[in-house]
C-alpha cells in the first residue's frame, strides 16, 4: 500500500488526519448501510466526476481497493444501478436512496476498485472534509484518468 501511496498532500491541514492508514466508518442517511474504509486521508486521493451519473448526484468519492474497504451492515438494502459501459455497480441504500458506495473494474484505474462516498464517512468532521483536496475525472468520455474541461459544477 504504501508504494501506491501519491506523493501530493491530499489535504490542506495535513496534522487533522493521523498518519498512516486509519479505518473510517461510513452510513447511508437512515443507518441501514454501513461501511468500513482503510484510507491515508493525508495522502490519499479524492475525487469528482463528470459522467452522466456523478454529475446528477454531485458525488465525492474516493477509489480504494475491494480489500480496503468492507460492508458491514445493509448488504440486503442495497439497490444497484447499472448504466452505458456497465464498469461500475452504483450501491445506494434502498430505503433512503443514499449512495454509499460503487464497486467496478476498469484496467486503467488497476483493475477492480471500490469508490466509498466521502460524504458518507461520519467520523470525518466537517473541518477535515473541507480540507481535502479532489481531482476531477472525465468519466462522460470514459478517461477517468484526464482532467475534465468543465469541473466547477461537478
Ligand atoms: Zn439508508
Amino acid at each position: 500500500m504504501e508504494s501506491s501511496r501519491p506523493k501530493e498532500l491530499a489535504t490542506r491541514k495535513p496534522e487533522l488526519f493521523k498518519e498512516g492508514v486509519q479505518t473510517y466508518h461510513g452510513s447511508c442517511h437512515c443507518g441501514a448501510v454501513k461501511f468500513e474504509v482503510d484510507l491515508d486521508l493525508q495522502y490519499a486521493k479524492t475525487n469528482r466526476c463528470n459522467c452522466s451519473f456523478c454529475a446528477k448526484a454531485r458525488q465525492w468519492g474516493i477509489v480504494v481497493k475491494p480489500e480496503q474497504f468492507r460492508l458491514v451492515a445493509g448488504a440486503d438494502n442495497l439497490s444497484v444501478y447499472r448504466f452505458g459501459s456497465k464498469s461500475g455497480d452504483h450501491c445506494s441504500c434502498k430505503t433512503c436512496a443514499i449512495k454509499t458506495h460503487g464497486t467496478g473494474y476498469v484496467e486503467q484505474l488497476g483493475g477492480a476498485f471500490v469508490g466509498a462516498i466521502i460524504a458518507c464517512i461520519d467520523d470525518l468532521s466537517e473541518e477535515q472534509k473541507d480540507s481535502l483536496i479532489y481531482s476531477h475525472s472525465n468519466g462522460k468520455d470514459d478517461l477517468w484518468w484526464e482532467e475534465p474541461k468543465f469541473k466547477n459544477h461537478l
